[in-house]
């Protein structure tokens, strides 16, 4: 059959978490043979988002843990790093093959990629829509070899690139038992691609060459809080009439 794909998706709670999970369960509802694990930045588990993954009808896998309190303190936080690691730990204890991804809540996905990144050897990567004033970030791909990049943030990085913009094999990741993601802002994303220790031209480019978007780095205009009832009481079926005490 397929080999199996590894959604790790990071999410925390806030009035848009339910939107963004519908959002992005309904696409990998059109993808076969997926794991989603939905790895939530809390002190405990957000009620509607469990209830919402048993719902789903997709394979699901709840994960839980809080970003450390030293980072929590920092206004330029290292967003869903902790929960990414929990992800890469479930990956770790439990997967032996396919292929896994980072896919934020938040993000915008075209179906046409997760087929694609199905069949990765090592690392990889595609152009990501809505990056920086740039429009994108992107592989440069000369004779089907990734031989730069272009990013509207370049830094000191090796690959800077999105997190959106790469997938990697599971048995290569298994192979390394030492990668991992920083809490480094900016560089999370280049710290964990060096840490895997994958070389610019064992890249696998997708995406006809990195001709075609097919994901976007969409951003959720902030809304205001909602009262503590509406979110983590209010499901399907409950009536507003709770409202009224
Ligand atoms: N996130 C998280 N904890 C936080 C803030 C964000 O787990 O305190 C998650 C969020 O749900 C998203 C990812 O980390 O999946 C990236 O965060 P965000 O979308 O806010 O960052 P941006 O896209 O603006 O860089
Ligand atoms: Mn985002």
């Amino acid at each position: 059959g397929l080999p199996p794909l590894y959604i790790i998706t990071p999410t925390y709670p806030r009035a848009e978490q339910i939107p963004e999970l519908t959002r992005t369960a309904q696409t990998l509802m059109n993808v076969p043979n997926v794991v989603w694990i939905v790895s939530e930045d809390a002190p405990v588990p957000t009620q509607a988002v469990v209830n919402y993954l048993n719902e789903t009808g997709l394979k699901t896998v709840y994960r839980r843990v809080m970003m450390p309190a030293k980072y929590q303190k920092v206004k330029n936080k290292p967003r869903g790093v902790a929960n990414r690691l929990s992800g890469l730990e479930y990956i770790r204890e439990n997967a032996k093959d396919g292929v896994f991804y980072f896919a934020d809540d938040d993000n915008t996905y075209d179906i046409k990629l997760f087929e694609q990144m199905r069949w990765t050897q090592r690392v990889s990567m595609f152009p990501v829509g809505l990056v920086t004033k740039l429009g994108v970030s992107s592989p440069i791909v000369r004779d089907g070899r990734v031989v730069g990049f272009y990013d509207g943030w370049i830094s000191k990085r090796r690959f800077p690139c999105d997190m959106a913009g790469f997938a990697v094999s599971v048995q290569y990741f298994l192979e390394r038992p030492k990668a991992t993601m920083p809490f480094k802002v900016g560089f999370e994303e280049d710290g964990f691609l060096r840490s895997l220790g994958i070389k610019p031209h064992e890249i696998e480019p997708l995406a006809f060459n990195c001709t075609k978007i097919w994901v976007w780095h969409t951003q959720t205009k902030k809304n205001q809080p909602a009262l503590p009832v509406v979110q983590n009481k209010m499901t399907v079926g409950t009536n507003l009439d709770i409202l009224k005490t």
